[in-house]
């Protein structure tokens, strides 16, 4: 009986397992599709200074709704999109539609680009970026790329040697996600970043939170003393605001300032702010 059972619990397994495997195989082939289609979108989130809320940039953020699988999280397809080896072009064509995009913007906003930690081991990553800046025609000093303590620690070497790239050719560098993963402070003495974005972890509840209010002091305190600008994301609250600005957070991020939109509505975002600005651009 029980040998019954077992057989019965592998057959599910195994039944479960192949269901996995063809929904994976289905989001590998629609999303090779999607990028060969130019089928994903990028969208603005936009990044303030919180003294004033004067908008100072946008952060690129890829979206993807495909027919069939409907909404899919680049923190799910980007990933896959690494795996399989087509990052790059899903990057290339992201980077490409966000430049394009910034050029309409106020010279003076920047466009924040997340980079991956497939691209950070690829020495070609920088050229290649660069040129479709250049080809764009946006000044490579609006250009911010956001990356991760994860994708750092593959290969420190070569991050090194890409982010100094950039950063001669004028493109800031942030450290993303900070205070989530391994050996930050470390991170922080050896590797030239121009900004660090403090994950929401630290943000949602701060003005309730007495662990994270410390937390974040300690960090902006650290960062001030290194010279290095400081974004707390994922604000939604306006007591979070609040309490970053009596923190000495100089900018911040989240759906309380404004939620990811795409190109067309960050125009009309833009037009409501500035009088320069028309959304017909
Ligand atoms: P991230 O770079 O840390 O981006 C911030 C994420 O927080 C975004 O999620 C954004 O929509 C979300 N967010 C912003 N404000 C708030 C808030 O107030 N509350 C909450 N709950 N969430 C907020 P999203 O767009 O789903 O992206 C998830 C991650 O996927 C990103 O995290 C980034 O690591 C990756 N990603 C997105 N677009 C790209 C891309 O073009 N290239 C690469 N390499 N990675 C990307
Ligand atoms: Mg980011
Ligand atoms: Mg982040
Ligand atoms: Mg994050």
């Amino acid at each position: 009986r029980s040998k019954r059972r077992g057989r019965g619990q592998i057959t599910v397994y195994s039944h479960e397992i192949a269901q996995e495997m063809k929904r994976a195989t289905q989001l590998e082939q629609a999303l090779r599709n999607a990028i060969i289609a130019d089928e994903i979108d990028v969208h603005f989130q936009p990044i303030v200074k919180l003294r004033n809320d004067d908008v100072v940039g946008f952060e690129a953020l890829a979206r993807w709704c495909d027919a069939n699988l409907g909404y899919v999280s680049p923190a799910i397809f980007v990933p896959l999109a690494e795996e399989r080896g087509f990052i790059d072009a899903l990057a290339e064509m992201l980077l490409r539609k966000a430049a394009q995009a910034a050029l309409s913007w106020p010279k003076e906003l920047f466009l924040s680009f997340n980079l991956s930690s497939a691209q950070l081991t690829d020495m070609s990553t920088s050229s290649r970026l660069l040129t479709i800046v250049n080809q764009v025609g946006l000044d490579p000093r609006r250009l911010e790329l956001e990356i991760t303590e994860t994708a750092v620690m593959a290969d420190a070497d070569v991050a090194q040697k890409i982010v100094a790239e950039f950063r001669s050719a004028g493109v800031r560098v942030s450290l993303d996600d900070f205070g989530t993963g391994q050996s930050s402070l470390g991170r922080l003495r050896d590797f030239t970043f121009d900004k660090v974005k403090i994950d929401r972890a630290f943000v949602s509840g701060i003005s309730a939170d007495r662990a994270s209010e410390h937390i974040v002091k300690a960090i902006v305190s650290m960062c001030e003393g290194l010279e290095l600008e400081v974004v707390a994301e994922g604000i939604e609250h306006p007591s979070e605001a609040l309490k970053l600005k009596s923190l000495g957070c100089g900018m911040g991020q989240g759906f309380f300032y404004g939620k990811p939109a795409d190109a067309v509505a960050t125009m009309r975002y833009l037009a409501d702010r500035y009088s320069d600005v028309s959304e017909l651009r």
